[in-house]
């Protein structure tokens, strides 16, 4: 009798204690998804994004402190191991890394999510079907996970080798009609798992499967595509940590997986009107790819050098100026530089804004944190469509390391494989100064008619010495 109300009595200790563990994590969780969500909302202005980062760290570290504290799972050494292994790759990662190699770490990250997803997906189901428990649901989680997941984990390797630029895929035109192929394999390799839990050949078959699907998906996507396609990893990622969010019961993971899938969503659509694509055009008809060298022989005798003493001059008498920075701005660090001459010419009565083209750069959003991070005051970065009816009314254009988003080809010739991407219509400006150290193309890899135009200047100097000397040649 003693013995069963000893266990009776334990059974309600260990329930009630269990109960207010529970309480306590699912507090802890809704704290940390409410900081994730005002993270995410405070990201979308620069005022508020630093805060907003902090936010979403201080909410990562809340979740992972709650978690592990209520799992006991998992060896406290494995974890420690695990966090020794992570912060050490971070630790490199974040001191080693230049700026301008940001966006290729990024889409690695992205991979990197992708892959342990898979890993989770698999652990639980080969322990599910040990254990023999017919979980469909967890079953099925996982088989989403890792079909997801192994697509964006490869698929995030081929984004990183083409953003590095390593990478040239001139491969055959039916991989699209392989990848559709694939797809299909995988989602049946899929549900054979979940019909057939006892059998592990479906398992592995869809982690090769799918891993393949990520490489045939992405290796025909480049040039100005490239952006769509990063946005969209970034999304699946959060997709597939959603996913295995379910798979371990886990309901911070299930949020922040759906908030970085559906942010993800929207800025993949957010680059598809950028480049005036829609997403299954670039998933499906990728652009052709650039066949002219773009070299200097193309503009022979049809190119105007400058100096920044001449440049100086010019901005001396200008009322407006307009800055498009691009991808040259950031290889050449030139954002502190900037900073001063706009300041400069601020001080002298000049009207100065920047123009800012969606898919500048390598990474979406890589101009504003450029200049946010040279303190560059956030109300004079103009989006496309505003700046774009005002250069006729602007004297000089200062066109800073960027090339495929100010070429007119995209607007005149539809033969160019950027046709139709609406680009910053620099070349109505009065005067266009090209700030660039040679003829040769940007990451579309096309030839730029503006180069030669009536109207422009081309000024071949690293971005921030140009930068530098043309402010140091204004009058004091
Ligand atoms: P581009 O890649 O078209 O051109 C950059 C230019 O910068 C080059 O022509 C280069 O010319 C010049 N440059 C390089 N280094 C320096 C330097 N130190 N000083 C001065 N100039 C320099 O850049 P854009 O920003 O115009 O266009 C972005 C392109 O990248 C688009 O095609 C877009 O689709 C693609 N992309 C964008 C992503 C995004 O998310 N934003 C992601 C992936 C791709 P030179 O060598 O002669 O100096």
């Amino acid at each position: 009798m003693n013995f069963f109300a000893v266990n009776i009595f334990s059974v309600n200790i260990d329930a009630a204690t269990q109960a207010l563990d529970n309480n306590w994590a699912l507090l802890g969780y809704i704290v940390a998804a409410v900081l994730f969500i005002f993270g995410i909302k405070g990201l979308a202005r620069p005022r508020t994004a630093v805060r907003a980062n902090q936010f979403g760290a201080t909410g990562m570290l809340i979740a992972v402190v709650v978690t592990l504290l209520v799992t006991g799972t998992v060896g406290i050494e494995w974890i420690a191991a695990g966090m020794v292994v992570g912060a050490g790759i971070g630790v490199l990662a974040a001191t080693r890394v230049q700026m301008t190699s940001m966006p290729e770490l990024v889409a690695l990250f992205n991979g990197f999510g992708g892959g342990a997803s898979v890993l989770v997906g698999m652990a639980s189901f080969i322990e599910t079907v040990e254990h023999s428990r017919d979980d469909v649901q967890t079953n099925a989680s996982a088989a989403l996970a890792i079909l997801i997941g192994a697509v964006t984990f490869t698929g995030s390797i081929i984004a990183f080798a083409k953003l590095r630029e390593t990478l040239h895929w001139n491969g055959f035109s039916g991989i699209q009609i392989l990848s559709a192929v694939l797809a299909s394999i995988a989602v049946t390799c899929g549900a054979l798992m979940v019909a057939q839990p006892d059998n592990n050949v479906w398992l592995w078959l869809l982690v090769g499967v799918a891993a393949i699907l990520g490489l045939s998906a992405v290796l025909p996507i480049g040039g100005a595509d490239m952006p769509v396609i990063i946005a969209l990893l970034n999304s699946l990622s959060g997709l597939a940590a959603s996913a295995a969010g379910f798979v371990l019961d886990n309901p911070v993971l299930i949020i922040a997986g759906a908030l970085v899938g559906a942010s993800g969503l929207i800025l993949t659509q957010i680059m598809c009107v950028g480049m005036n694509r829609s997403l299954p055009a670039v998933l499906f008809k990728p652009t052709p790819a650039a066949t002219a060298s773009g070299g200097d022989e193309i503009y022979e005798g049809k190119v105007t050098s400058t100096s920044p003493e001449e440049v100086a001059m010019l901005l001396e008498t200008a009322e407006r100026v307009a800055i498009v920075p691009g991808y040259g701005l950031a290889v050449a660090q030139a954002q502190h530089a900037v900073r001063d001459l706009t300041r400069r010419l601020a001080g002298m009565g000049v009207d100065v804004v920047f123009g800012i083209h969606p898919v500048a750069g390598r990474m979406p959003g890589h101009m504003n944190v450029l200049l946010a991070e040279a303190e560059i005051d956030y109300e004079l970065l103009l989006e496309m469509d505003n700046i774009n009816p005002t250069f006729e009314s602007t004297d000089v254009t200062i066109v800073l390391g960027a090339n495929d988003v100010v070429n007119p080809s995209a607007r005149n010739d539809p033969s160019s494989p950027i046709a139709g991407m609406p680009i910053l219509d620099v070349d109505s400006s009065n005067v266009v100064v090209v700030v660039k150290r040679s003829l040769s193309p940007g990451f579309a890899g096309i030839p730029n008619p503006l180069f030669a135009a009536d109207n422009t200047v081309m000024l071949f100097a690293d971005g921030r010495q140009a930068v530098v000397d043309i402010t140091n040649s204004l009058e004091a």
